[in-house]
């Protein structure tokens, strides 16, 4: 059975959206390796190797559930090559880094700190977990100098709100990148996207994770999001400059990037 998406209202969106990650959050990280082949990965890694973290930065990881861009954000300020470059500086008022984790649901956020203890991360004050909206930030205007939202936008009920909020807290200079499931054109792999997403996706959210509709809905959420041009022009509207996009793996996933002047 599907929801029959088409008519579903807003308040039911946000209910399912919120069921459906408190039902997948305990198997959400090997699911994700399962769906994507490991793909998530890499593709989390081109993310945050675009956000270009600096040791100091005030990141803001939107939707960021398990904590998964977060760590690799802070493993970023951490190399080596960072580090050094901070030690050379005998600046001892360098402002302390801060990644902020906001996720809507509770369930998501404490598999995130779960894991940041499990990585030796459990005191580190760097990373900041926050249960909050996408759409209502709980931010100050012009705090941050990047935000971050991996798999994430297409859940949010108003998008544009989203993305408003994402520039209202964005410093002058600061940079929005979003990572999202995209939409694939390339006549043939497009008819076998599909197979696999409509057919193997639910079955294998039923397998694994026993919940076939979740999956279900996920697989629907991804033809319903925006194309990448259109996405682009929302994030225009929303005030950013510089807009483009990136498609990997044919646009099995894109990732759009804006900076705000
Ligand atoms: N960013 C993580 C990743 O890439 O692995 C998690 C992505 S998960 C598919 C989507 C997350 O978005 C869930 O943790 C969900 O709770 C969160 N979410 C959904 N709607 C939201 C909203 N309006 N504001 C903040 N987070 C939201």
């Amino acid at each position: 059975t599907s929801f029959g998406f088409k008519e579903v209202k807003e308040e039911e969106k946000s209910r399912l959206v919120g069921n459906v990650f408190t039902n997948v959050a305990s198997s959400y990280d090997l699911m994700n390796d399962l769906m994507s082949g490991g793909l998530h990965r890499l593709w989390k890694e081109r993310l945050v190797s675009k956000l270009n973290p600096f040791p100091g930065m005030k990141h803001l990881d939107v939707a960021g559930g398990t904590g998964d861009v977060a760590f690799r954000i802070l493993d970023s300020i951490n190399s080596v090559g960072k580090r050094a470059m901070r030690d050379i500086q005998d600046d001892n008022t360098l402002d302390e880094t801060q990644i902020f984790v906001c996720d809507i649901n509770p369930n998501m956020l404490n598999v995130g700190k779960k894991r940041a203890k499990e990585r030796g991360l459990g005191g580190d004050k760097s990373l900041i977990w926050v249960e909050g909206d996408a759409e209502a930030l709980k931010f100050e205007d012009e705090s941050m100098d990047g935000y971050t939202i991996a798999f994430g936008i297409r859940n949010v009920t108003h998008i544009e709100k989203a993305l408003s909020e994402a520039y209202r807290v964005l410093k002058p200079g600061g940079r929005f990148l979003c990572l999202e499931l995209s939409h694939v054109e390339l006549p043939i792999f497009k008819e076998l996207y599909d197979y696999y997403s409509f057919s193997v996706i639910p079955a294998v959210g039923q397998l694994v994770a026993g919940d076939r509709e979740s999956y279900q809905y996920l697989v629907e959420s991804i033809r319903r999001f925006p194309s990448q041009d259109k996405f682009a022009s929302m994030i225009v509207d929303a005030g950013f400059q510089k807009v483009e996009y990136e498609n990997l793996v044919g646009g099995v996933v894109a990732i759009h990037s804006g900076l705000k002047f």
